[in-house]
């Protein structure tokens, strides 16, 4: 066996490790992509009599003095008064809404 092969080899074993974690990655992406043109084009509202909303007890306009914006889970769209929640996934939420998951925001 030459230097070259080794190189060769090393090159081989290289590229595969690319091409396993460039297709573990293009999901992701993917996902991470999509989000963001759905919340701006097409998301709906969540419906607050929805299931999961009704479960989670979840308001369009907070009283309790925790909103939506405030909440770990609120990531939001850029320019406009509404988020995307992980909890209602492929849906948006009015940063003044909110539910029982709640999570503050660190300080
Ligand atoms: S978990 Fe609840 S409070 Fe937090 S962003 Fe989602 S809907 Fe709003």
């Amino acid at each position: 066996m030459t230097a070259e092969m080794n190189v060769s080899q090393m090159n081989r074993r290289s590229f595969n490790k690319l091409v396993a974690k460039s297709v573990a990655v293009v999901p992701l992406a993917a996902l991470a992509t999509s989000l963001p043109l759905r919340a701006e084009g097409e998301a709906a509202m969540v419906d607050p009599e929805s299931p999961t909303a009704k479960g989670l007890q979840y308001v369009v306009a907070s009283e309790n003095g925790d909103v939506c914006s405030g909440c770990l889970l609120y990531v939001p769209v850029e320019g406009k008064d509404h988020g995307n929640c992980s909890i209602f996934p492929g849906q948006v939420v009015p940063a003044g809404a909110w539910c029982s998951a709640y999570q503050a925001k660190p300080a």
